[in-house]
């Protein structure tokens, strides 16, 4: 008995009971090729024996539904639908501690594979990349206005409103923990806060030519909006000071 090619291939992936549109076979083949074209992937994927060290010892495994070995046997078997699938929610879990790189027999690094799969993710503008950078959003617009996030002192009932009482319970034992915080730059935010107009502005370039904007704007068109105006507004200030050095 012959089978039809379609009844050997998927076509499309989607879920049956959801309204998004399913993925068609040309967009799925678009992103698992982004995944490789990375100068990484070679790197970090040698071949998989299947043999679970890499889940055996993964913290996240232990927590989530997710398994590295899953996810670099998906790549290796070239699972595109997997792939897609698993980038909706598992890839996520990752904890990022590089655990399994050290471990597995093959030298492979699920973390940075399952990175190069998070980073695809962002360029197509999935929802789940969007739903999981949202929260961050507040720190993203910190660190590139500012050059700097956050320091122990900032998290205060003041400075933390909208946490609403529950800052109080992690305000309280940073005061002990800021002092066992060894790296005196994170103690106080007059320390760890002050980045300046040179280096911003490096900083700026540095996101630009990278790419990391690109993909902020894919992720968050408002907050790149804002973003884009610091910048121009600290561009300013930093040719306003210069000028004011050739002056003297
Ligand atoms: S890097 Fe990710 S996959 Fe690897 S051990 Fe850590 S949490 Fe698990
Ligand atoms: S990635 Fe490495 S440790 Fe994990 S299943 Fe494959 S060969 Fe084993």
């Amino acid at each position: 008995m012959s089978h039809s090619a379609t009844s050997r291939i998927q076509e499309h992936i989607g879920d049956p009971v959801s309204n998004a549109p399913p993925v068609g076979r040309e967009k799925l083949e678009e992103i698992f090729q982004d995944i490789q074209a990375d100068m990484r992937y070679d790197h970090e994927l040698n071949g998989c024996l299947n043999c679970g060290i890499c889940t055996a010892t993964c913290p996240a495994a232990h927590y989530y539904d997710f398994s590295p070995r899953e996810i670099v046997q998906l790549l290796w078997t070239e699972n595109l639908e997997g792939i897609y699938d698993a980038m909706q929610e598992k890839i996520w879990s990752c904890a990022q501690c590089y655990t399994c790189a050290a471990r597995c027999p093959f030298s492979n690094s699920p973390g940075g594979l399952i990175m190069l799969m998070r980073e695809t993710a962002i360029k197509h503008g999935m929802e789940s990349a969007k739903n999981v950078l949202r929260p961050f959003s507040r720190v993203m617009l910190k660190l590139i206005s500012t050059g700097n996030q956050l320091s122990p002192d900032m998290i205060t009932p003041d400075g933390f409103a909208d946490w609403g009482p529950n800052v109080a319970k992690v305000d309280a034992p940073l005061d002990l923990l800021r002092k066992a915080i060894p790296m005196p730059t994170l103690h106080t935010t007059k320390t760890a806060w002050e980045v300046n107009l040179k280096t911003s502005v490096e900083l700026y370039t540095i996101w630009e030519e990278t790419g990391v904007l690109d993909s902020l704007e894919t992720i968050d068109e408002n907050l790149f909006d804002v973003i884009l105006d610091i910048m121009d507004e600290k561009r300013d200030d930093y040719e306003d000071w210069l000028d004011d050095q050739d002056d003297d």
